[in-house]
């Protein structure tokens, strides 16, 4: 059989002069459209001359018992107020009242990890002590009034004191994993975000909607009983005064070198010679500008570590796991190739963390330089986990996105471009690059769960989550990925981060930033995907004869702009294949595609690669 490619090539008229003005047409919610007026953002996708971003430097101590899994802290908040306005209340976000009595729930915790909440013993304000009776609760947020408001551009010190049991048998982005190895996420009382769209983000935490931070310094202190490794968000300031010299020459040498180090083996274990004192440990963690702060813990984890050269700079890779895990040994190295394709390929961009570790703990979960991964059964599925968490690294951290609002601008992008670094790594011969996507597209495309992604993902269901961050939004970038190349997507990936590196972006600045890379008002791409309810559909139209010419009419009723991949057999044993880009839908709803005039056998339309709600009217066969 014969397969010839037609390669069509469109020319696209640039819009470049009249595109900003266009733009206003995309449905603007009265916040954002004040922040334009306000000029703290731009409809050239850029912040603006009076944007704002707060920040809170965290110095924490506290110690973690895991007999008990009680945590104690303390922590003091120095919190710079950097908005024109006073504030006269303050949000905290209590994540862990997600377990506590009576709270709202996505999901059912068992009735063993119920607890009594966050238990706050004492807040000061600026020297002002918080009468603890006077705060209120809201969902997981805790509410407080100070005794002075916090001033414009202000720097403020806010202490808090607390204590609360951790998750046991729940393992949520958390938890214990097998015998007392934990990892401990959204821990301590932590201030929410105050911006330029909605100023306090004070919703709370109820499960599937995931979370949104400024950027400070981490400064961390945590005790642990004797015998327990630590790993964290941060880097670890005091290795010398817990590990015998022999752990801190391994740990030195990884930071160096792309060899693989068994830092801690079984058989190091097994001697129980590890640690320079017998008496419990102090772990100092820091990190610089990060928006978050993680951690975990076991006394009997293996730990492998490397380093990987970026732009002159090493990161150091750490990866912590369980003896008989199915993969966690391959993870360093696995590691390492992803810290250089996601800073080489896409989004081009240098990792933007001093180091990056891996917890085999459950499920997968992002943090800013680590991640919390379980066990997978193929190599695929671990290339594609370890990628998609660390991916996370750039989208939400180092753009601080809104995923309580807009969880599909960090779960889309990461659930689609990891899996270009699958294609690359993979061994499967038969891997098809974006198969299972699509095929869970096309599966729940323009069902009950399909919204429009610009509905904040706070306002819709937990039914209707998975689908909105993850499925239609990947297909959506995927589309745009094929409309705009490899080229000009990664270009536009990187004037967004760079514009919005340690700041707040919204999916308009996205919008207009690429935009301004296709140099064209792309409203006509955007509106369907993000903003309408429906669904790619494409469907095959009428076969007709004009001057003596076949066409087939190829009809896109819903209007959502996908890519035409037609396959036609002709009765000698010919196949063409016809590929066109979405851009054919930019005003037209029907696009006629010239064929043979020979006798036709059978007309199909792609439906496994190119996303379609309904695919039953995508072939024609003729007898
Ligand atoms: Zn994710």
């Amino acid at each position: 059989m014969k397969i010839i490619y037609l390669h069509l090539i469109l020319i696209t008229i640039s819009l470049s002069n009249s595109f900003s003005q266009k733009t206003k047409y995309l449905y603007t919610p009265k916040e954002v459209q004040n922040a334009y007026k306000n000029d703290t953002r731009t409809q050239t996708g850029e912040p603006g001359k009076n944007y704002f971003i707060n920040k809170p430097d965290y110095k924490i101590k506290a110690s973690f018992n895991p007999e008990t899994r009680e945590i104690i802290g303390e922590e003091t908040i120095t919190y710079s107020n950097n908005s024109t306005d006073s504030l006269d209340l303050l949000y905290f976000n209590l994540y862990m009242d997600f377990f506590k009595k009576g709270n709202t729930r996505d999901w059912d915790v068992g009735k063993t990890d119920i607890t009594e909440g966050v238990n706050i013993t004492k807040i000061i304000v600026n020297n002002n002590e918080i009468d603890l009776n006077k705060t209120g609760n809201n969902s997981s947020m805790l509410v407080i009034k100070p005794k002075n408001k916090l001033l414009p551009n202000s720097t403020n010190s806010i202490t808090i004191e607390w204590n609360f049991i951790y998750q046991g048998k729940t393992t949520v982005r958390g938890g214990e994993y097998g015998d007392k190895n934990f990892f401990i996420s959204y821990w301590f009382p932590k201030i929410a975000v105050y911006d330029d769209i909605v100023w306090w983000n004070n919703h709370g935490h109820t499960g599937s909607q995931e979370f949104y931070n400024d950027f400070g310094n981490y400064d961390v202190e945590i005790s642990l009983p004797e015998k327990y490794i630590a790993w964290s968000t941060g880097i670890l300031q005091n290795a010398d005064k817990i590990f015998k010299d022999e752990y801190i020459t391994k740990i030195n040498k990884a930071k160096e070198s792309d060899e693989i180090i068994h830092i801690i083996t079984t058989e190091d274990y097994a001697k129980n010679n590890i640690f320079k004192t017998k008496a419990p440990n102090t772990w100092k963690f820091n990190s610089e500008n990060t928006p978050d702060f993680a951690f975990a813990i076991s006394k009997n984890y293996l730990w492998d570590a490397t380093s990987v050269l970026i732009n002159n700079k090493r990161i150091s890779i750490n990866t912590a796991y369980k003896e008989n895990s199915t993969d966690f040994k391959q993870v360093a190295e696995i590691s390492k190739n992803a810290i250089k394709f996601f800073s080489n390929e896409i989004p081009a961009i240098a990792y933007p963390y001093p180091q990056f570790t891996a917890f085999n703990g459950g499920g997968g979960m992002e943090f800013p330089g680590m991640v919390n991964n379980g066990d997978n059964t193929s190599l695929n599925e671990t290339l594609y986990l370890t990628a998609h968490e660390m991916g996370h690294s750039y989208f939400p951290f180092y753009t601080g996105l809104n995923e309580q609002k807009y969880a599909w601008m960090d779960e889309g992008l990461i659930t689609f471009f990891p899996q270009l670094f699958v294609e690359k790594f993979t061994n499967d011969t038969n891997y098809v690059f974006f198969k299972n996507t699509l095929e869970g597209y096309n599966k729940s495309a323009n069902s009950f769960i399909d919204v429009p992604l610009m509905i904040p993902s706070d306002n819709i269901s937990k039914y209707a989550y998975r689908f909105q961050s993850y499925t239609r939004s990947s297909v959506a970038f995927y589309e745009l990925y094929k409309l705009l190349g490899k080229e000009k997507f990664v270009a536009g990936l990187q004037l967004f981060a760079q514009r919005w590196n340690g700041k707040h972006p919204i999916p308009y600045d996205f919008f207009y930033t690429f935009n301004e890379i296709a140099g064209e008002d792309l409203a006509w791409f955007w509106k369907p995907w993000f903003f309408l309810m429906g669904a790619a559909d494409l469907s095959l139209g009428k076969l007709e004869t004009i001057d003596n010419e076949t066409f087939i009419n190829i009809e896109n009723y819903s209007g959502f702009p996908v890519s035409i991949k037609l396959t036609v057999k002709y009765t000698n044993n010919d196949e063409k294949k016809y590929n066109y880009s979405s851009s054919v839908w930019k005003t037209a709803k029907t696009f006629k595609i010239k064929l043979l005039n020979d006798k036709i056998k059978e007309i199909r339309l792609d439906s496994e690669t190119t996303p379609d709600a309904f695919s039953e009217n995508n072939t024609m066969i003729f007898k």
